[in-house]
């Protein structure tokens, strides 16, 4: 029996399972199941519970080990599932002593959390592109954000570290690293010499001209700074595809929120990159129904969509978290909410349709992934490979886009 590892959530998560598989392994955990769950919303925390049942289920003699954000902030209520053996800590399960103790509970107290330590992830399983964690935890406090009762302040992992890990993958084959934390902006502010988001960036990609890609997770809008900037309208190796921590459109909203942009941030933010590089595509994070929301401030979010040309959206329908500041506000009905993320996924869609319309007749970079015959270009657009070509994943490869069919761009290989 092997050691399986089921994450729920970000790619901080995904990361910091390749980092316990490892551990596990190396303790000697043979026939064990590593839930590494997500709190972000009520949905993402069901669903960690449902599958550890079914994983009892499937496997009465393994031994189930629940971590992530749901097991830091609430684990004696994972403790309590007669399904589980262990609990352990969002700073525990990065230690590799915690793996082999016994104790049924192995959680401290996340605020004491001061460093990042990096861990030497060998690979991906089964993934093409790798997660570098470059932070963890957040100073911030929105309103309606679990994650840093999950994950504590915000700590930065020093550059000499992620300089060797991202050699390690690089040299292990992966042609995309994707920087990956939890608010990737405040990279730096605790390390000595406060280097900033753009300065690291800058730093990495001269200390390792082979890697080919680089892609960032979520950035927030008004913490990008200038070095980065500059990186985006010059660097060719960062990719053209940014995703945007809005959440909404509506400055009432905003300061409800607790967000540190405004509307016209957002939109300034946008015009500005794309003035700097005109084919950037930008992603977001959006809530929909959010405490006191009504349909003209919603109206807002749909126009905001509109306004900075968003194509990739991920769309939250709003969920009250238990101690958050937004729970006690004045709720939206569910069903309003679910409606109203169902008509902004809507305008995701269009949005993606017309994006794709406008990329025919182009040319797209195409990294293959796991299947051989789809993968995803700079901008993150998922393209099939037309003709029924086949190639090894992880092979980076010219295309024309030829069409669009099933939510991806069909390329052609370039002969
Ligand atoms: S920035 Fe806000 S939404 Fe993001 S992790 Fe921090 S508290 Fe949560």
């Amino acid at each position: 029996m092997t050691t399986e590892v089921v994450n729920f959530g970000c790619r901080l998560n995904i990361h910091e399972g390749e980092v316990m598989r490892a551990h596990a392994m190396a303790a000697g955990l043979d026939d064990a199941v590593i839930v590494n769950t997500c709190a972000v919303t009520a949905e993402a925390e069901r669903q960690a519970r449902q599958a550890i049942r079914r994983l009892r289920r499937e496997r009465p003699a393994a031994r189930i080990i629940v971590t992530g954000c749901a097991a830091q902030i609430d684990a004696p209520s994972f403790a309590a599932m007669p399904e589980v053996d262990r609990v352990i800590g969002n700073k525990e399960k990065l230690k590799a002593d915690s793996w082999t103790g016994l104790d049924p509970v192995a959680v401290g107290d996340i605020m004491e959390a001061r460093e990042a330590a990096s861990h030497l992830v060998e690979g991906f399983d089964d993934r093409t592109r790798a997660f570098l964690q470059i932070q963890n935890g957040c100073d911030h406090r929105c309103t309606f954000c679990i994650i840093p009762f999950g994950r504590g302040n915000s700590r930065s992992v020093p550059l000499g570290s992620i300089v060797d890990q991202a050699r390690a993958l690089v040299a292990a084959g992966y042609a995309e690293i994707v920087l990956t934390g939890v608010d990737i902006t405040s990279y730096g502010a605790d390390l000595p010499g406060r280097p900033t988001l753009g300065q690291a960036i800058r730093r990495l990609l001269n200390l390792v001209p082979d890697l080919q890609r680089l892609r960032l997770s979520s950035l927030d809008v008004v913490e990008i700074d200038g070095e980065l900037m500059r990186l985006i309208a010059e660097e060719p190796r960062l990719m053209p595809h940014l995703h945007l921590s809005l959440q909404a459109g509506h400055d009432l909203i905003l300061k409800r929120m607790k967000r540190r942009h405004l509307r016209a941030d957002a939109v300034r933010a946008c015009a500005e990159i794309r003035a700097r590089r005109p084919d950037t595509v930008f992603g977001a994070d959006l809530i929909a129904g959010f405490p006191t929301e009504d349909e003209p401030m919603f109206q807002a979010t749909l126009d905001l969509v509109g306004e900075c040309d968003l194509t990739w959206l991920h769309v939250f329908p709003y969920s009250a978290r238990p101690g958050t500041p937004a729970a006690r506000m004045p709720q939206v009905p569910g069903d309003v909410r679910r409606e109203r993320a169902g008509r902004l996924r809507a305008l995701g869609e269009r949005q993606v349709a017309g994006y794709f319309d406008r990329r025919i007749g182009g040319r797209a970079r195409v990294l293959v992934e796991r299947s051989g015959t789809a993968g995803r270009d700079d901008h993150h657009a998922p393209v099939r490979l037309a003709d029924a070509v086949s190639l090894p994943p992880g092979r980076l490869v010219a295309t024309t886009i030829v069409g669009a069919a099933d939510g991806h761009l069909i390329g052609r290989v370039a002969a």
